[in-house]
């Protein structure tokens, strides 16, 4: 008979996949002799047996709930079911990856019309006793049958409002009894059958709920955004109940063993008194600072302190944990390793170090690249935000600044981000079904809850600024208004500033200035650097490009792309002048213009790069970037070449291409033109005997793009050596330089070993070599792309995470075939795809000398390319 039940004594941390992270971590506390309420975990097993056999829960697999249910109903006493001593338990998923919010949870689940009877019995606690039954039929209406959580608050508040109270807790046992009358009565209505009253039913439809909600739409969309594998399945843990809302030397509360925004070490956490669970997180009530625990509780207050210290010690990670306190009681109900910001990651890992308690390259593999982009964030720029007006401020719950247009629904924001506005979402609070339009907006805003609230944790995760609990505002998502408390009115689509920082809300937009990194970062990085073997460079076109990639730890420039240098107003001119030219005379005077702005620019880059190589790529002007279109550009370009509108029009229209990234761009300007490159080769070389003759080391790779084969490089590679050779003679120096070609072409990659005996680098175009493997438009992927992925024919997009299969393998056949011919052949990346994790594994692997990415990535690729290298050793370790 297959198992598919376990006692939380039968299992260990190291069982996630089978009891997901939930029931692995609450089993591995129990072993440790932690006060965890006893209970036991349907694995994920059964949840695929479930899914398996048309969302049906076998018999079998109920049957061994029952067992299990026996023997805890022996551990604590009670029967469930027991109209005198009942036993009261939780069911929660527990998926083998953390999903925070995204499954569902029922509490006080066995308890019924007698059995609540029975707890007021044996608590003697009218009060709670009722409360705890109320809060299970809402939470089972909701979870099982759907029933809007808000048809019951609605109830709630209108007792609340005929009695005057202020607090649910003022709500009498009488008031309490007619409740849970109106609640059933609703269930009635909108469940279409009676709440069921025998608790064997209400297990058995929980647990199929639990297995339900792992397709539920939210749940998917979680695991797309995560990229959570969808057959994991989940587990079903079942819980002993304890309870936290039974008066004023009760509790429940989250605590953090380290900040979780900032990293420092010192537990941060939220608590309510006399209160259940989903309190804290649902951000109805604002719940206190764990410091004041001190005074209320404080023998609870120690242990919890000692607990954290030691869950922290024995999962040598900061943990997340969830804990209840009954009647003065500690009970620990969870922990996890928390989800923090990444600067917070990037502190905890690097203080776990210090504190010798993790290796430097643990340090190193526990840091999500893709969280990287949030300590790169931008922050409101010094000045303007001085002059920035403060409407309120609420809780600083994820860092980062954003400014955008208000929305008060996730569908609306969602709609207004596609039509490309920067939208700030603005709700009370949020909720699951709210992800989508988390994700799009730029920043969030709510009015309750607290720092562990949806709103604040899912933000933190996404690396999005967060404010959360802003009581100051008052938000009518109805209205879509938001009214300060100084009386100011803001609509759907006025501006706010949010600083996630500060917690401080803004009227209007404020400038942003980029983000600045160092301490815990640097220090990691340098450890990064000892690790990694793919060098790290840039592509830049700008010196001010240049300066923030080498902040970043930029090794040199792989890819300066020349034509870009030209997209100034003032420059396209000479481009244009160049292009139209009919005749030599004409387009070396366009030329000679042209020399001079280039000249310029790399003596600046030349000056910052201070002896790394600088790669430079000769002109690769994709005609339809550059011929000009308006009237008012062809006027211009007709008075500065003395031709007639008509004329400039004729020509324009001639040289126009059907398919202008197939056509006459690259090194076929070149072989038509050959005194285009001869131009930029002296330009670079000019330049770089000027930094020569300054004192300055200077190495410039000259860069050939769109070739195709070894005897059109071989042209135009002699036409520019003779260039640098005229130079070289006239100054009388000798200057180290490379001559080298992008492999952006499938016929280049075929025939790399030919090519190879023409260059003396290979720099692989991977955004090219991707629209001409695929056959896919650069430019138009964008319109069909999506309806790939929707339906599942593509998992990512290819211009984004290398095609491994086959673009990849065109890469790899180059790579060989280029050795063969020159087996020291430096190689490299310059596409896209340079500053992508999970391609630069692959380039790792294919012994690369180094990748090229966009500044703001150079982190990123430098942390992947630690990474691999670590995640090599494990594995032949394994070996
Ligand atoms: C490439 O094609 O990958 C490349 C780096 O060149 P560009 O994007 O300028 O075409
Ligand atoms: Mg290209």
């Amino acid at each position: 008979m297959r198992k598919f039940v376990y006692q939380f004594s039968e299992g260990s941390k190291d069982m996630k996949v089978l009891l997901g992270g939930k029931g692995a971590n609450l089993a591995e506390m129990t072993n440790i002799g932690l006060p965890v309420p006893p209970g036991f975990t349907i694995g994920t097993d059964a949840c695929k047996d479930y899914n398996e056999n048309d969302q049906t829960l076998s018999e079998e697999i109920f049957e061994e709930v029952l067992t299990h249910l026996k023997l805890l109903e022996e551990k604590t006493g009670k029967q469930f079911g027991s109209n005198e001593n009942p036993l009261l338990v939780s069911v929660r998923s527990g998926a083998p990856v953390s999903m925070p919010g995204m499954m569902d949870t029922i509490l006080n689940l066995g308890l019924n019309d007698k059995a609540v009877q029975g707890m007021i019995h044996q608590t003697k606690d009218a009060r709670s006793s009722l409360d705890s039954y109320r809060r299970f039929i809402q939470m089972f209406g909701d979870v099982v049958r759907g029933i809007p959580s808000y048809k019951f608050e609605e109830a709630l508040s209108l007792i609340k409002k005929q009695k005057g109270y202020a607090q649910d807790t003022e709500l009498t046992p009488d008031d309490l009894e007619k409740l849970i009358t109106t609640y059933q009565e609703l269930y009635l209505e909108h469940g279409s059958e009676p709440f069921p009253q025998d608790p064997l039913t209400q297990l058995r439809l929980a647990v199929q709920s639990v297995f339900d909600s792992w397709m539920n739409p939210r749940a998917v969309v979680y695991r797309r955004l995560n990229d959570i594998d969808p057959n994991f399945g989940t587990a079903v843990n079942i819980q002993a109940m304890v309870f936290g809302n039974t008066g004023n030397k009760s509790g429940t509360g989250i605590a953090f063993t380290r900040n979780p925004s900032t990293g420092e070490k010192a537990v941060f956490g939220e608590f309510l008194i006399n209160a259940q669970g989903e309190d804290v997180v649902a951000g109805i009530r604002t719940p206190e600072d764990i410091s004041k625990l001190k005074s209320h509780l404080p023998d609870a207050y120690h242990e919890l302190m000692g607990t954290c210290e030691l869950l922290e010690n024995h999962y040598l990670d900061m943990q997340d944990i969830e804990f209840t306190i009954e009647k003065e009681k500690l009970f620990v109900l969870q922990t996890r390793n928390g989800k923090r910001t990444a600067q917070a990651s990037v502190q905890v890992a690097v203080d776990l170090v210090h504190e010798g308690k993790i290796s430097r390259d643990e340090a190193i593999k526990r840091i999500d690249t893709k969280q990287i982009d949030q300590l790169l964030h931008p922050t409101f720029e010094k000045k303007a935000l001085e002059k920035g007006e403060v409407l309120a401020t609420g809780l600083p719950a994820s860092p980062g600044a954003a400014s955008g247009k208000i929305y008060f629904d996730a569908s609306e924001a969602v709609a207004a981000a596609d039509l490309g506005q920067k939208v700030i979402l603005v709700r009370n609070e949020t909720s699951p079904e709210d992800i989508e339009g988390m994700a799009k907006s730029e920043a969030i805003l709510t009015a309750h809850g607290g720092m562990t609230s949806h709103a604040a944790v899912v933000a933190r995760g996404m690396g999005k600024c967060c404010v959360a609990g802003c009581s100051e505002i008052d938000i009518n998502e109805k209205e879509k208004t938001i009214v300060t408390n100084s009386g100011i009115t803001l609509r759907e689509g006025d501006a706010v500033s949010l600083d996630g920082s500060t917690g401080k809300v803004y009227l209007g937009e404020i400038l942003l200035t980029e983000a600045e990194i160092g301490g815990h970062f640097d220090e990691l990085m340098e450890w990064v650097n000892e690790v990694k073997q793919l060098d790290i460079r840039v592509n830049a076109d700008t010196p001010n490009d240049l300066l923030t990639a080498i902040h970043f730890g930029a090794e040199g420039i792989g890819l300066c792309r020349t034509e870009h240098m030209f997209f100034h107003e003032e420059r396209i001119a000479y481009v244009r002048q160049m292009i139209v030219a009919e005749s030599l005379e004409e387009r070396k005077r366009a030329l000679a213009h042209l020399k001079e702005m280039q000249k310029e620019d790399f003596i600046q880059l030349f000056r910052i790069a201070k002896g790394r190589p600088v790669n430079i790529r000769l002109l690769d002007p994709p005609l339809h970037e550059f011929l000009p279109k308006a009237e008012k550009d062809l006027e211009r370009l007709a008075q500065d070449t003395g031709k007639t509108l008509a004329e400039i029009k004729k020509r324009v229209n001639e040289l126009a291409e059907s398919n202008p990234m197939l056509g006459h761009r690259g090194c076929r300007l070149a072989v038509t033109y050959p005194e285009i490159y001869k131009m930029q080769a002296e330009a670079i070389m000019e330049s770089a005997v000027q930094i020569h003759d300054e004192g300055q080391k200077v190495f410039p790779e000259i860069m050939i793009p769109l070739v195709s084969s070894k005897e059109e490089l071989a042209f135009v590679k002699q036409e520019i050596k003779e260039s640098v050779q005229a130079i070289f003679d006239r100054e009388r120096v000798l200057l180290p330089y490379d001559i080298g070609t992008m492999i952006e072409i499938p016929r280049a990659c075929v025939t790399a070993d030919e090519i190879a005996k023409e260059a003396q680098f290979f720099s692989f175009g991977t955004n090219d070599l991707t629209q001409l493997t695929y056959g896919f438009s650069r430019d138009d992927a964008g319109k069909f792309l999506p309806s790939y992925s929707e339906r599942g024919i593509l998992e990512t997009d290819p211009f984004q995470t290398l095609d491994t299969a086959g673009v990849g393998a065109l890469v790899e056949m180059a790579v060989s075939r280029g050795r063969m011919a020159n087996p020291n052949m430096k190689m490299g990346v310059c596409g896209e795809h340079g500053g992508d994790p999970r391609s630069i594994h692959f380039f790792h692997k294919l012994g690369l000398k180094y990748v090229s990415c966009s500044p703001f990535r150079v982190p990123i690729a430098r942390l992947a390319a630690a990474q691999v290298v670590l995640e090599e050793r494990e594995q032949l370790q394994k070996v």
